[in-house]
């Protein structure tokens, strides 16, 4: 609702500008003031939005009510009429904040209400923007963040009260200053581009306070300035510098702890060496010594006595079995091999001719799938690895079943796959790694005999010829072993 102060003198001229006002306006409330009393009564009261005020008026003139009325409600919108020959006194109240003027002749009344309604809009519009900047400069003031402008020449003219937070520092102290003195950092920056960088800023304590400085050059058609955030990043600089002295301490401890570990198991090897090396002759004294009380005395013992003897000289070939498979796999760590071309062909021969008592024993059937490589490698390792796995598809089947082997290689870039299949009892998934570890054993001794040696010393052959070995198996599926050596090449 506009309500307006009409303040003239003059009957008629009032009557023409209500009649103008009425007709651009529908929610208009006109109080007419033609005295100094009548004036006071309305500053009083505080009940209009506008002024419209004559210049000429008995006992006033428009510049002393224009001061009056902005004095109590600066906001207020005030328009003035003047007659011909006082413009210049209208531009200078136009200057103190006066809204407009207009020539009092019966010709100019009807810009009346475009002025009125023009200055409204303009109002609103000022009002709008002032909220806004409002908001935004409590917004700002929120912020953790520091929000800076400079001129051209880097020297402040705006902040935040988080700057100065950030800065520890007072508004008196950021004066006029340039930014090169607050932050120690150039502020040649090129146009439309921003400049991050983290710098320091000492504290009285002695601490340091990490920042993050984001500086932009924008230009606008008036003029050139700085714009810049402040950020405090301390706290992650100083996660960031925990983070790293930790990876440090790690690192150290993990190459402490390695080189330990070297160390155990150098020394475990080699106690594993010698240990089986020095059980071997006492248990040659008591293979050979049992041997001969069969063979020589079997006839002076009663059936007990014979099952005894028997049991004692499994027992010793199973040991003897047991150290001479302690003693190959140390030996694979100890001895310098090698390496040369090994043909494949004559290696699977070799093993299976070793193994021809035992397949002819579980009437094996073998398909050797030739043509079969040179690859790189040891021969005798080779031998021993293809037997190991020979020996074992023969072994892990389940009883009353022919065993089928199928041998094949297969190329893989750089390398050969040999692949040895059986139709077995199958390796459960989780525990096709772990059966390459020293006396890893998935069955019982009564069920499948064996030291659990034999596929450690598989691994390990295939790694110190410079490939790998593994399984895959499905339980009751069968399993199938592979090899991957180097293939030679003759160039
Ligand atoms: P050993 O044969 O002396 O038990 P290995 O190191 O050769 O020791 O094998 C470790 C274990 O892996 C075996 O005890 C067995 O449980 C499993 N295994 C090895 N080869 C096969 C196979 N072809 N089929 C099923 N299981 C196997």
């Amino acid at each position: 609702m506009l309500n307006l102060l009409l303040i003239d003198d003059d009957p008629n001229d009032r009557l023409l500008i209500k009649r103008e006002l009425y007709r651009e306006f529908t929610e208009i409330n006109i109080t007419e003031v033609t005295n100094e009393s009548e004036l006071e009564q309305r500053l009083i009261a505080k009940d209009f939005n506008f002024v419209i005020t004559d210049y000429q008026l008995r006992w006033s003139d428009g510049l002393t009510v224009f001061i009056k009325i902005k004095s109590q409600s600066p906001a207020c919108p005030v328009v003035m009429f003047t007659n011909t020959g006082n413009e210049e006194i209208a531009v200078a109240a136009m200057k103190a904040g006066l809204d407009d003027y207009i020539i009092k002749s019966p010709q100019h009344f009807f810009r009346l209400a475009i002025a009125v309604r023009s200055i409204l809009n303009r109002v609103t519009a000022t009002r709008k923007a002032t909220r806004l900047e409002n908001r935004l400069q409590s917004l700002l003031n929120q912020l953790n963040v520091g929000v800076f402008r400079a001129n051209s020449e880097g020297v402040l003219v705006e902040y935040n009260n988080a700057f100065l937070r950030l800065l520890g520092l007072t508004p008196s102290q950021v004066e006029a200053k340039n930014l090169s003195e607050l932050f120690l950092v150039s502020n040649k920056l090129s146009e439309d581009t921003s400049q991050v960088v983290e710098i320091t800023l000492p504290q009285i304590d002695h601490d340091i306070k990490w920042i993050s400085l984001t500086q932009t050059l924008n230009t606008t058609e008036a003029e050139i300035y700085i714009d810049g955030l402040v950020e405090d990043i301390t706290q992650r600089k100083q996660a960031e510098a925990a983070l790293q002295q930790l990876n440090q301490n790690l690192e150290i401890r993990v190459r402490q702890r390695t080189t330990e570990l070297e160390e155990v198991n150098a020394s475990l090897k080699e106690f594993a060496y010698f240990i089986s090396h020095d059980l071997r002759a006492p248990l040659r004294s008591i293979q050979g010594f049992a041997q001969i009380i069969q063979n020589q005395y079997s006839d002076g013992l009663d059936a007990k006595a014979k099952d005894y003897l028997g049991r004692v000289i499994a027992a010793s070939q199973q040991l003897s079995t047991l150290i001479k498979d302690l003693l190959d796999y140390s030996q694979l760590n100890r001895q310098q091999l090698q390496l040369q071309a090994v043909n494949l062909a004559e290696i699977i021969a070799q093993a299976l001719s070793q193994l021809e008592t035992e397949l002819q024993a579980k009437n094996a059937s073998v398909n050797v799938c030739e043509p079969f490589s040179l690859v790189v490698g040891n021969a005798s390792l080779l031998l021993q690895v293809v037997y190991n796995l020979l020996a074992n598809a023969i072994k892990f089947i389940q009883p009353g079943i022919q065993p089928q082997i199928r041998i094949w290689e297969q190329a893989e870039g750089e390398f050969i796959c040999i692949y040895i299949e059986d139709n077995g009892i199958g390796i459960p998934k989780e525990r096709q790694n772990q059966i390459f570890g020293v006396f890893e054993r998935l069955h019982p001794e009564e069920t499948y005999p064996g030291t659990g040696i034999g596929l450690a010393i598989v691994r390990k052959a295939a790694e110190r010829m410079g490939g790998s070995a593994g399984v895959e198996s499905e339980v009751g599926y069968g399993s199938k072993f592979y090899v991957r050596l180097r293939k030679y090449n003759f160039s």
